[in-house]
């Protein structure tokens, strides 16, 4: 089965790796978005609406995971008294068609459930982190998946020893054995990137201090370091990178340059360490390709799904390409913010006020009109999932920051937010819809072991939401200066999800690309690879954005760094989104469709040869060359308005 690997807040990431090596068919896990740190930090919420936070329509209902948490730990008890049988599972497995299928659909049951377990144990932990119980039953379903992973870990090994012929015949002979055959042809797949057994267990001994290099920056950051504070409307704010996050869209410029002034030069003191612990994991992605006889550290990451190196690499090439479109959006950006000139600090206030607030309901709203051209249906079970009361919606003491979802087999996803009635919640609400809807219609189209869906295509249904929304704003608003904020938020959208991921692709290549030349990396290295990026990205040369070389070592501050080649997909996801919201947008039968059908496949098939099938051929310039022209109308659009009446 294609492992469905999530983007998952650090906190959760453990368990959720632990209950993946199960390797079992993956349900829609928890997607967190807050990709690129992006998404302010919840807690200066907007005022409003604080009596009717605790109303029971923004706060979800677990009921219907568990009773109550009783229930919970009745279930746990009864899944840990799992292990030994699944172990003892591997005696004779695969002697016959239909001992292979009772195995595998005993495993799968016991996924599901254990998947169940998780999604109610985390759901707690991420509304109250300060919640001991809460920690506790987080705990106790990380190591409940520890075990269960061990005690099947011997699983793919029987698989492939039973060899790819074996198998075929057990597969014409035993129909019920269809729901695991992408299980069964990926494991065969995969199979020469296996080490010997002896090797393998070797280094599932030592994974855990593989995963140091996160833990090292995570204290660091949010422990170690002794963060500065500056002055801004009269107060202190302490710049970590939840002040500068929050400062960084501060409409006064010389707070903007206050803020990262301070937070770059922070890290420029701790980029020795910094930069060691980054090298050692992009020296582990280099190590594991060589041993597991992968051509690079990307191909190896993208083998998991399938997915060709060359498809990494167009994403780069492409966006080199396109940086004129983005130079462009730069010195329109400048002239809405009158500006003498354009800093690096500049990127992120808004460029024209916002029209104006936004409440749950209206989310859902502007949600439900917006996805028209996704048919009657569509918008019917949105609805009715909407009413589901699975969504936790306002931020409250003790809460995760970002958004997610988190799907379940069988029922409604969990939605979590921290809404604070900006438009940017709007479009988080409708992109966590977007997976919800996908969820639901995977869940519905598939059986369990097929519905759990690879990220290359999770991000698309997302931003296929945000993009339908985006043209549903412009088309609606009212004024001349509503048109302006909701072109500028789409513009802007586009910068951050690909652009912007786009140049952490290319800063992963080259950093795995010089290790694999053999050359040393260090955080001085790493602090000049990301200057050269920044500066040819924000056209530097061409007097388009004044890059400071302080801000170079932004490079520490993106966790995800530590998480190799996995930043690409919102870039691929954007400009496939791209492609599928214009088509969508004709009104025309087929391409809805189509469309449908690709979240209908959940994970059914590989991902670039089912898109391929759909139209769109991600190894070629094309969907990236559609989003650049895409991003030249808007800009036209916006240009008009202004030229029109100058602001
Ligand atoms: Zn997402």
């Amino acid at each position: 089965m294609t492992p469905f690997r999530p983007a998952l807040r650090p906190a959760l990431r453990p368990l959720a790796t632990a209950v993946l090596s199960l390797t079992l068919a993956a349900s829609a896990w928890a997607l967190d978005d807050d990709f690129d740190s992006d998404n302010p930090p919840a807690a200066a919420a907007a005022g409003g609406a604080t009596a009717a936070r605790s109303d029971p329509r923004y706060v979800w209902d677990l009921s219907t995971l568990f009773k109550d948490d009783a229930a919970w730990e009745a279930e746990r008890v009864a899944l840990l008294a799992e292990a030994p049988q699944l172990a003892a599972l591997r005696e004779g497995f695969g002697r016959d068609a239909a001992s292979l299928r009772a195995a595998l659909d005993r495993l799968s049951a016991v996924n599901q459930r254990l998947r169940r377990l998780w999604t109610y144990a985390s759901a707690q932990a991420s509304t109250d982190n300060r919640n001991p119980r809460n920690q506790e039953r987080s705990g106790q379903a990380r190591a409940l998946g520890g075990q269960l992973s061990s005690a099947t870990a011997w699983v793919d090994g029987a698989i492939r020893a039973l060899g790819g012929e074996r198998i075929e015949a057990f597969l014409r002979a035993e129909p019920g054995l269809a729901r695991h055959r992408v299980r069964l042809q990926e494991a065969q797949r995969l199979a020469r990137h296996q080490l010997t057994p002896e090797a393998e267990t070797a280094l599932a001994a030592l994974a855990p201090t593989m995963g140091a290099t996160t833990q090292i920056r995570t204290l660091l950051v949010t422990t170690d370091i002794d963060w500065p504070t500056i002055t801004v409307d009269g107060q202190p704010v302490r710049v970590d990178d939840i002040g500068y996050q929050r400062l960084r869209t501060h409409p006064d410029r010389t707070v903007r340059q206050q803020a990262f002034d301070a937070f770059f030069k922070t890290y420029a003191r701790f980029q020795g360490s910094l930069g060691a612990a980054l090298a050692q994991r992009v020296e582990l992605g280099v190590a594991n390709a060589r041993l597991r006889q992968h051509a690079s550290a990307v191909a190896a990451s993208l083998a998991a799904d399938a997915i060709p190196e060359s498809v990494y690499r167009t994403l780069v090439t492409e966006t080199n390409k396109a940086l004129p479109t983005l130079h462009r959006y730069l010195k329109l950006r400048q002239r809405l913010l009158k500006l003498p000139d354009l800093a690096y600090h500049d990127i992120y206030p808004d460029i024209v006020k916002p029209p104006r607030r936004y409440t749950p309901e209206d989310a859902a709203e502007l949600t439900l009109a917006s996805v028209a051209p996704l048919g009657a249906a569509y918008q019917k079970q949105l609805r009715e999932a909407l009413g589901a009361r699975t969504m936790h919606v306002y931020p409250a003491p003790g809460k995760s920051s970002g958004a997610y979802q988190s799907g379940i087999y069988g029922q409604v996803p969990l939605i979590f937010l921290n809404h604070q009635e900006t438009f940017a919640s709007v479009s988080t609400y409708t992109h966590e819809w977007g997976h919800g809807m996908h969820t639901l219609l995977a869940n519905g189209a598939q059986p369990f072991e097929t519905a759990g869906y690879p990220l290359f295509l999770a991000e698309i249904a997302a931003f296929t939401h945000e993009l339908l929304l985006a043209d549903h704003m412009q088309k609606t608003a009212k004024t001349r200066e509503e048109r302006i904020f909701y072109l500028g938020e789409a513009i802007e959208r586009i910068r951050g999800a690909f652009f912007r991921q786009a140049m952490f692709a290319e800063f992963e290549l080259a950093t795995h690309d010089a290790v694999q030349r053999g050359e040393a990396l260090s955080g001085t290295r790493m602090t000049r690879q990301f200057c050269e990026l920044l500066r040819k990205y924000h056209g530097a040369d061409a007097g388009v954005t004044h890059i400071d070389p302080v801000v170079c070592t932004e490079w520490a501050f993106i966790p995800h760094f530590h998480r190799p080649f996995y930043v690409y997909q919102y870039a691929t996801s954007m400009a496939a989104a791209t492609h599928f919201s214009q088509q969508l947008l004709t009104g025309s039968d087929a391409a809805r469709n189509t469309y449908l059908g690709i979240l209908r496949s959940g994970g059914s098939r590989h991902p670039v040869p089912l898109l391929k099938d759909a139209g769109l051929d991600m190894d070629s310039p094309r969907p990236y060359q559609a989003l650049v022209r895409h991003m030249e109308r808007l800009m036209d659009e916006l240009e008009a308005l202004l030229q029109a009446n100058p602001a």
